[in-house]
């Protein structure tokens, strides 16, 4: 008997260009400001957010920075609290034994390299203790308006679902997307992405049956009700 063919390799098409700036143009009009939602007064407080944020949810975050921001707002400050103070603060999020570490460290580095400030390239951003590309790519974009992409759990997902990547890694998803998204949502895409796949786009139950993107998204497997209706599990 004639051995059956081989299944040949998917092949995903590249979403056009146009049905990218259509996607990009949607989610802008559903969300003309994007932001991010961690709470913070200025670059030090952002830094220290972004990296207590790391496998944590911003609202977590939140939680525990509003008492320690009333009190510290600048490195010096931190150093003052001390690194057990830190640690009582946000003893509620993970890995926080950690990130309490870094926050002192690189509160000492930004006074001894930087005469206590944030520095804006990404260079000197990730040589910052506790500090990857990822919480670089966010200082840069949220404070200095550079058209910076973090690649998170909710981006990394949505650009998939979308089909604008099929990059196996973070940065694979994030030079996919550089590509693509067009120059006048460059700096909003991370935000637009994130809060799209926060509130919307979610992992087990993706509301797609009020979805501003749902035309041009390549996801297989849209919802086309709430989960009540379809008999689905909610997020
Ligand atoms: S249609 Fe569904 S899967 Fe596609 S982007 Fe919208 S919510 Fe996500």
């Amino acid at each position: 008997m004639p051995k059956p063919p081989r299944p040949r390799p998917q092949t995903r098409r590249k979403l056009p260009k146009a049905d990218v700036e259509a996607i990009f143009d949607a989610l802008g009009t559903a969300n003309p400001s994007p932001k991010t939602e961690l709470n913070y007064s200025n670059p030090y407080t952002l830094l220290v957010a972004v990296v207590l944020s790391a496998q944590a949810t911003d609202v977590g975050v939140n939680r525990a920075t509003a008492k320690l921001f009333e009190q510290v707002q600048t490195p010096q400050q931190m150093l003052d609290l001390g690194l057990d103070g830190l640690k009582s603060h946000i003893r509620t999020i993970g890995l926080f034994n950690s990130k309490a570490a870094n926050v002192i460290r690189l509160s000492e580095q930004l006074i001894g390299l930087h005469g206590g400030q944030v520095p804006r390239t990404e260079k000197e951003l990730v040589a910052l203790a506790g500090v990857g590309r990822k919480t670089a790519n966010v200082v840069l974009n949220e404070i200095f308006g550079e058209a910076t992409l973090a690649v998170d759990t909710h981006v990394f997902r949505v650009s998939h679902r979308i089909g604008l990547s099929s990059g196996k890694t973070p940065d694979a998803v994030e030079r996919d997307l550089l590509a693509q998204v067009p120059q006048r949502w460059a700096k909003d895409a991370h935000h637009l992405l994130i809060l799209h796949g926060r509130y919307l786009c979610k992992a087990r139950a993706p509301e797609c049956w009020r979805c501003p993107i749902a035309l041009w998204c390549r996801f297989a497997d849209k919802a086309s009700e709430p989960p009540a209706k379809a008999g689905r599990p909610t997020a």
